[in-house]
C-alpha cells in the first residue's frame, strides 16, 4: 500500500476509535483527494453523514456538489473533512471544549495531506483558524465579510466560504456564493506564467515579500494585473506588482511580455 494511504487508514483508525468527548457517535474521517491542493474543513458530521459515515451527503452535500459542478470542479480533486468529528446532538454547535480536544485530528490531517489553501467552509471552521493563524477576527456582525477573500497568514493561505448549507436557508445568496465557490477552480492550480514571471525571479533574489507570491502566483493569478495584461497583450514594466502598482526598488525593464 502506498505510504501516504497506509498512514491515513491509521489516522482514520485513531480517528474513528476516539472518545474523548463521550458524544456517544462514531466519529468521521474525512475523506477525498490525499493529494489535495485544497482541503474544505466544516463544521461536525450532520445527522446523515453520522449514519452514512460519508462526507456531505443529504441536502448540504448535494448543493456542495452543485457549487463544486458550477466551478468546473469535483470531489475528486479536493480533501473534505470536519473539525469535531463527532455528531452533535440535535445538531448543536460545538463547544469550545470539543473543538480544542478534537482539533488534534484535524492538525494530523492537515501534517499528512500537505494542502496549498485551507477552505474553512462557514463561522465555526473560519474562526478555528483564524484564531490558530493569529488572524484579525472581524466583530461576528461583520464575518460575513471575510467568505470569498483569500488571505495569507504568513504560513498559510486561507479562503473562507460560506457553508453550502447556507443556501438552503438564504437561497438570496446564490450568486455570491456561486461566485465565491468558483474561484476554487483558479486556487486549485498555481499561475500558469509562473515559471517566467520577473515576480518569480525577484522572490528568488529576496527582492519580493512572499506574500505577493503566495496571493497571487500560487493563489488567485486571475485577478493579479500582470496576469490579466499578459492575456490582453498590453505591455507592463518588470516592477509592476501583481496588484498593478509599480514598485521602484525592483528595478526597471520595460517588456511586452513577462518572458
Ligand atoms: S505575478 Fe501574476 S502573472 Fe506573474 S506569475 Fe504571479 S500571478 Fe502570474
Amino acid at each position: 500500500m502506498h505510504q501516504k494511504l497506509k498512514e491515513f487508514s491509521e489516522l482514520c483508525e485513531a480517528i474513528k476509535s476516539c472518545n474523548t468527548c463521550k458524544l456517544n457517535a462514531i466519529p468521521l474521517c474525512g475523506e477525498g483527494n490525499l493529494n489535495a491542493r485544497i482541503m474544505l474543513i466544516t463544521q461536525s458530521p450532520g445527522e446523515k453523514e453520522n449514519l452514512s459515515h460519508r462526507m456531505f451527503v443529504g441536502p448540504s452535500g448535494r448543493v456542495l456538489d452543485r457549487l463544486l459542478r458550477q466551478a468546473g470542479m469535483s470531489r475528486k480533486e479536493i480533501y473534505m473533512t470536519n473539525i469535531v468529528k463527532c455528531h452533535l446532538p440535535h445538531n448543536r454547535k460545538p463547544k469550545e471544549n470539543e473543538i480544542e480536544a478534537c482539533s488534534r485530528w484535524l492538525e494530523k490531517e492537515m501534517e499528512l495531506i500537505k494542502p496549498e489553501i485551507l477552505v474553512p467552509l462557514g463561522f465555526f471552521a473560519a474562526r478555528y483558524l483564524f484564531k490558530k493563524y493569529d488572524v484579525k477576527l472581524p466583530k461576528n456582525e461583520e464575518f460575513y465579510k471575510i467568505y470569498g477573500k483569500l488571505v495569507w497568514t504568513g504560513e498559510v493561505k486561507i479562503y473562507p466560504l460560506q457553508h453550502p448549507a447556507t443556501l438552503l436557508y438564504n437561497p438570496q445568496l446564490e450568486g455570491e456564493m456561486v461566485r465565491n465557490y468558483e474561484k476554487l477552480s483558479v486556487l486549485k492550480q498555481e499561475c500558469k506564467w509562473r515559471v517566467v514571471c520577473p515576480m518569480t525571479r525577484y522572490h528568488r533574489e529576496g527582492k519580493l515579500d512572499r506574500k505577493w507570491i503566495e496571493l497571487y502566483c500560487k493563489g488567485d493569478w486571475e485577478s493579479c494585473k500582470r496576469y490579466q495584461a499578459e492575456e490582453a497583450g498590453i505591455p507592463h514594466p518588470d516592477n509592476m506588482l501583481p496588484d498593478g502598482t509599480i514598485d521602484e526598488t525592483l528595478g526597471y525593464k520595460f517588456t511586452t511580455s513577462d518572458t
